[in-house]
């Protein structure tokens, strides 16, 4: 994976204006502390990732965030035919590629849930852009997997764009921290959450919907994009989603 990696914890230096050594020699002492790069942002730490509960001493806070929903289409029909290494090589493609996308908008790659992926702008390096930061990781997954398309398609004798990322992001105020008491899961929940997740649902394969606060926020990014009314499970009646 090619990354432009960051020396120090980009979030400790932000929150703290602490340098935290992240690869090294000099970050050697950390390691021993448990201190090591975020597995969900490289270009964090450890610590900042559970900054709150640490310092804050909170198991949740309550942050203005955006969160992104990126889902690889034609997966589940794609499994049954081909072979546990070609798909595990497809989903490691799709991960990187999508992880790459999101670190370099600094948002943080929460979870892979099977075929999808969520992260969370704004946290824990805090950008005043993170809906338009968002949105430009959503156009960088898209062009990336486009030529990743190419070779894989081939690599795996397949026909045409049987492979395509549906993605959806949402604005707005969420929940986040440690949830679950026996599993402890770090993650975002809230509305916005689930808005998110059913933008990417309504999205086409190749396509990005997002919602109007987000096109309100990242309007300068967002120009000539259309609203179209969808009728999403849980949405009476409908719900304005713009193409990016
Ligand atoms: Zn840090």
């Amino acid at each position: 994976m090619t990354l432009h990696q960051s020396r120090i914890c980009k979030g400790c230096w932000q929150q703290m204006h602490l340098p935290v050594p992240l690869r090294g020699v000099l970050s050697a002492p950390f390691r021993l502390f448990g201190i090591r790069p975020s597995r969900m942002n490289p270009n964090t730490c450890t610590v900042c990732e559970l900054m709150f509960t640490t310092v804050m001493r909170a198991r949740k806070v309550t942050i203005d965030a955006t969160v992104l929903f990126a889902d690889l289409r034609g997966y589940t029909t794609l499994s049954q035919s081909l072979s546990p290494d070609a798909i595990s090589g497809l989903l490691d493609a799709f991960y990187d590629e999508s992880a790459s996308a999101i670190w370099e908008s600094d948002g943080l790659l929460n979870k892979t849930l099977g075929d999808a992926v969520m992260a969370v702008f704004n946290f824990p390096i805090r950008r005043d852009d993170h809906t338009r930061c968002a949105v430009l990781a959503a156009r960088e997954i898209q062009k990336r997997w486009r030529a990743k398309r190419e070779t894989l398609v081939e690599a795996l004798g397949l026909t045409g764009n049987e492979l395509g990322i549906g993605i959806g992001i949402h604005s707005g105020e969420l929940s986040f921290g440690e949830f679950g008491r026996s599993h402890r899961d770090l993650t975002a929940i809230g509305t916005v959450v689930n808005t998110a997740s059913r933008a990417q649902s309504a999205a086409d394969a190749d396509q990005i919907l997002v919602t109007e606060a987000v096109y309100q926020r990242a309007r300068s990014d967002l120009e000539g994009s259309r609203a179209k009314a969808y009728r999403l499970k849980g949405f009476e009646p409908s719900i304005e989603l713009y193409t990016a």
